[in-house]
């Protein structure tokens, strides 16, 4: 039996390659080598998790965010101890923000920049500004 798949990690990098997708123009061929990067990712992650990811791009928040010193750095708002707590026993289990319901995962401060995540604005693509009715 291997270890269940880490879906934090894989998250992050799906994250990482939407990023850096964006400035990519859609016909170049690192476009489609990353494109294909995605869908392999994708595969592997469950559905839920993938909606939930994709319902907060669309709406340009940040879909997974680190959580440092115990402040989530989505909403940067401070989870309960317990949360922490869960967080930092490291297990692989995907835990989202309460106050935000970003992704959430511990990053130690070590390795910490403190640049943001990178929030998936919704820059040069047109959105409706008023989808509900
Ligand atoms: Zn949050």
């Amino acid at each position: 039996m291997h270890k269940s798949p880490n879906h934090n990690a894989q998250l992050r990098e799906l994250l990482d390659l939407d990023n850096s997708r964006r400035g990519m123009k859609p016909k170049s061929s690192t476009f489609a080598a990353t494109s294909q990067k995605i869908d392999a990712l994708r595969g592997k992650l469950p559905t839920a998790l993938l909606s939930h990811y994709d319902a907060r791009r669309s709406r340009g928040k940040v879909p997974i965010a680190p959580v440092i010193k115990g402040v989530c750095r989505a909403c940067h708002l401070s989870l309960p101890k317990g949360r922490v707590a869960d967080l930092s026993r490291g297990d692989d289990a995907v835990q989202v923000c309460e106050n935000c319901g970003a992704f959430i995962y511990m990053e130690s401060e070590e390795t910490t920049s403190l640049e943001p995540p990178m929030a998936a604005t919704p820059k040069s693509k047109k959105r409706p500004l008023s989808k509900a009715k």
